[in-house]
This record gives structure tokens, C-alpha cells and sequence, in this order.
């Protein structure tokens, strides 16, 4: 049996190159072989009727042929479903096969797609992308420490990645450690937690874990801001490193002079610092979506990746979850490409879902908040730039993410008229593709009200 299962193993990687990730995860890597029967038919358990149908209907052509390929040309298959496998058991007088036991192999720290070729390098990254390559080349000399600055989901903790992947390969003798500024917190405090009298053996592993390394990685280091005994932990750490030559790279998705930190240590960050990561323009956010779904195996129409592109999303995340939710929408209607049509109806979706969580209300005082402005101000009539610009924003959030019909949102703003509300939309829509400041604002205070 276990040579059944290792030579079914290769069968799935085979059936990888030729479905969609989707695909594959959905129906095919479910399939369980049970035995072969009469040496001759691989039989095989899905978990339920309709995965047998679309299978067969589907995939049936792919996966004899990988079955041939590695089976031998003789070898037919049969897809029992769920109550099909139980009488099949029965009958043969066989109990199911158990889960497969592969030792637990060590977790990789890097994600092996975030790699610095499937990186797209544009106008908005080209910088943070070349001394990130260069950092890989040469830890340890050039920029150090490096900062990789930007909004949320621009790319900091993939460049992170590129450069751990690159020195896994390049450099496979250097002491690597990657964090995320939680994990580095939580291991110090359990570090202190631990009882009195093994209490300084379990600081002194801690320290042993992040000083005596090569390259120290520590993601989202905002994080850190108010914790006292963790920033001094940290800037020891810092310190030691530093003066041994060792490399640290640290992201933020604050400037290093509001990060809450050391101020020898944010100064040394924006010695570092080059520039931040932006928000890309049309032609990289297309690449990106070219890429993104060339990696995951996303069939999908060109005008639908444009469509997307051409959506006023300020963050590459958010704009990858709209590909993977067309590619999802598509692949459970059974379709292999995705249209038009499926993005519309994915979006539609969309819409409703975030209806129920965010409202107009929640919006306004959100951007109050955020320009340290009263909602009296931004509803009236008060005409001064400090107050048009972020009603002017307000409008267009809740345009942009509740269904709402203009003449609604004119009442909201004590009753303005619909085209000032278009007019809104459309100034602010500008400025997002324009002006990088007007983007990031706009990200923040959408990642404050966690729309994505
Ligand atoms: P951050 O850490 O800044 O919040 P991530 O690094 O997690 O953002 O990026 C969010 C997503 O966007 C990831 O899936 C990442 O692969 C993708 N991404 C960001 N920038 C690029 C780029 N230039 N090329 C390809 N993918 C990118
Ligand atoms: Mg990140």
C-alpha cells in the first residue's frame, strides 16, 4: 500500500501542472486510492458524488494520462463516491486506508512565491526593490540596516521574504531568523514568564536566538509602540548586532520618525531608508495580476485582469483578493476561464457583504478622527480646505464602498445635491491616481475600517 500511495503522490504532482490550484485543491488532491484491483484498476475514493461528477466530467482525460505515466499504460481507474467507497470497503472486507503518517518536516520560515522573480518592479518599488537585491547580495555592508517602508499590503513582507529566500539559497550558511514584531514580543514575554529559578537560563536562550545570527528580520515593527520592556529588549538586540556588522531589516508602515522606538534607533533606520513603496500605476498593478495569476494557475480573461487594474484599489492585496475571488466565483460555477460575467457577479457579492459591517456613520467618524475634525464640520457648511478635503473624502469612501444611491449620501452631508456628490467622487478618484498622498490616505483610513 505504502508503494501505492508514493506512486499516487506523483500522480498529484503531475495533476498540479495541469488544473488550476483551485482545481486541485477542491477535487483532485481529495481522491483517495484505496487499492488496485485485478492488477489492473486503480481504484479511488472522492469525498463526494458531485466531486466524482466534475472529475469526470472535467478531468477525466488529465488524470488517465498521469495515471498511465506513472502506473503503466495498462492501468484503468475507477472514482467510487462516498457511499460507493463504503460499500466497496465492505464488501472487500477492507477497514479505509489511514492517514497518510509523513514525519513533520521542519516549516520553511519563507514563502517559497514571494521570491524576488515573482517581485514586479516598477516606478512605485523600484527603489525599496534594488537595495533589498542588494542587501541580499551583500548582507551585512551596504545598507544596514535596511528599512522597507510603505502602506499596507504594498509588498514590505514579500521583499522580506525575497531576500530570506535569496540568502537560503545564495548563502546557506548564514544564521537567518525572521519574525513578525509579534512573535519576537510574545517569545521575550514568555522568556520572563517562566519561573523564578530557570527564569535567566530562558532570557539568556532568547538572547542567544536573536543576537548570535547573521541576518535579523523583524516584520512590522510599529508594532512595538507602547511596549516598553520589548523596545528595550530590542534595542539591545539592536545594538549588538549592529556593532558585530550583522545585518537587520526591519518593515514598517510608519516613517521611522513615528515608529515608537529608540531614538539612536530611528535614526539609524532613516540613515537607511532610500524611500517607501507606493502605490503602483496601471501598468504595474496589470503585471502584477498577470503574475499573480500565471503563479496560482488562475485561468482568467485578460479584460477582466484590466478590469481589476483599473480599479481605484490602493493596496495589492486588496486587488489580489478581487483576482482569487473571480477566479473562486468562476471555478465553482465549473467554468475553466474566467469572464466578465464572473467578475461582475463576484463583486456583486461583495457589495452586500460589506453593507452589513460599515456604514455611513462609521465612515464619517473615521475620517473625523483621522484629520482631527468634528462631524459637525464635515457634514455643514464650513467651505475652508482643511474641512472640504476630507469631506470630499468621506463622500467618496462611502461611495466607493456602500451601494448607495448620491441623492442618500447628499442628505448624509446635510443635504447637498447629487452632483456635488459625483463631483466628489470623481475629484478624489483623480487624485488617488495622480497623487500617491491622496492613495496612502485613503488605504489608511480604509485599513482603520477594515475594508479591504
Ligand atoms: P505588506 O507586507 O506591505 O502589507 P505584502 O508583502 O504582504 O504587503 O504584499 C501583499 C500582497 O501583494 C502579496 O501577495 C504580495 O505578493 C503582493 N505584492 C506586493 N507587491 C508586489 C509586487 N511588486 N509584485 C508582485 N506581487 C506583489
Ligand atoms: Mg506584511
Amino acid at each position: 500500500m505504502q508503494e501505492i500511495m508514493e506512486m499516487w503522490q506523483k500522480v498529484l504532482d503531475k495533476m498540479q501542472n495541469y488544473v488550476s490550484t483551485l482545481t486541485f485543491d477542491l477535487w483532485i488532491k481529495k481522491l483517495e486510492p484505496l487499492e488496485i484491483k485485478n492488477d489492473d484498476t486503480l481504484m479511488l475514493a472522492a469525498h463526494s458524488n458531485s466531486a466524482k461528477n466534475t472529475i469526470l466530467a472535467k478531468h477525466s482525460s488529465q488524470l488517465n494520462e498521469c495515471i498511465h505515466e506513472i502506473f503503466g499504460e495498462y492501468m484503468k481507474y475507477e472514482i467510487l463516491d462516498n457511499a460507493e467507497t463504503e460499500q466497496y470497503l465492505l464488501e472487500n472486507n477492507q477497514s479505509p486506508i489511514e492517514e497518510k503518517v509523513d514525519a513533520p518536516k521542519e516549516r520553511a520560515q519563507f514563502n517559497e512565491k514571494y521570491t524576488f522573480n515573482n517581485f514586479v518592479v516598477g516606478k512605485s518599488n523600484q527603489f525599496c526593490y534594488a537595495a533589498a537585491h542588494a542587501v541580499a547580495e551583500h548582507p551585512g555592508t551596504k545598507f544596514n540596516p535596511l528599512l522597507i517602508y510603505s502602506g499596507v499590503g504594498l509588498g514590505k513582507t514579500h521583499l522580506m521574504h525575497a531576500i530570506g529566500n535569496y540568502l537560503t539559497e545564495f548563502s546557506p550558511n548564514l544564521k537567518v531568523r525572521y519574525v513578525t514584531c509579534e512573535k519576537f514580543m510574545n517569545e521575550y514575554i514568555e522568556s520572563l514568564g517562566v519561573t523564578e529559578n530557570s527564569k535567566e537560563k530562558a532570557v539568556f536562550q532568547f538572547r542567544e536566538k536573536y543576537r548570535n545570527i547573521d541576518v535579523l528580520m523583524i516584520d512590522d515593527i510599529q508594532f512595538i509602540a507602547n511596549k516598553n520592556a520589548t523596545k528595550e529588549e530590542f534595542f539591545h538586540t539592536f545594538n549588538e548586532l549592529y556593532q558585530n556588522g550583522k545585518q537587520i531589516i526591519i518593515t514598517s508602515d510608519r516613517a521611522p520618525s513615528e515608529i515608537d522606538i529608540e531614538d539612536r534607533i530611528k535614526s539609524r533606520l532613516s540613515c537607511g531608508l532610500i524611500q517607501d513603496m507606493q502605490i503602483p500605476e496601471f501598468e504595474t498593478k496589470m503585471a502584477i495580476l498577470k503574475k499573480k495569476a500565471q503563479l496560482e494557475r488562475y485561468y482568467i480573461d485578460d479584460e477582466v485582469l484590466n478590469f481589476i487594474a483599473e480599479k481605484p484599489y490602493t493596496n495589492i492585496r486588496e486587488m489580489e483578493g478581487a483576482l482569487s475571488k473571480v477566479s473562486f466565483y468562476a471555478t465553482l460555477m465549473g467554468k475553466t476561464t474566467a469572464t466578465m460575467e464572473d467578475a461582475y457577479q463576484a463583486f456583486k457579492e461583495d457589495q452586500f457583504e460589506k453593507q452589513e459591517r460599515i456604514t455611513p456613520e462609521n465612515i464619517i467618524k473615521e475620517v473625523c478622527n483621522y484629520f482631527n475634525i468634528s462631524e459637525y464640520e464635515i457634514t455643514g457648511k464650513k467651505k475652508s480646505k482643511d474641512i472640504v478635503e476630507p469631506r470630499m473624502i468621506a463622500i467618496y469612501l462611502i461611495d466607493n464602498t456602500l451601494n448607495l444611491p448620491l441623492v442618500t449620501i447628499g442628505k448624509i452631508f446635510g443635504g447637498r445635491d447629487h452632483t456635488t456628490i459625483m463631483h466628489s467622487r470623481e475629484k478624489i478618484t483623480e487624485q488617488i491616481k495622480r497623487d500617491n498622498k491622496m492613495a496612502a490616505i485613503i488605504n489608511d483610513i480604509k485599513a482603520k475600517l477594515s475594508i479591504r
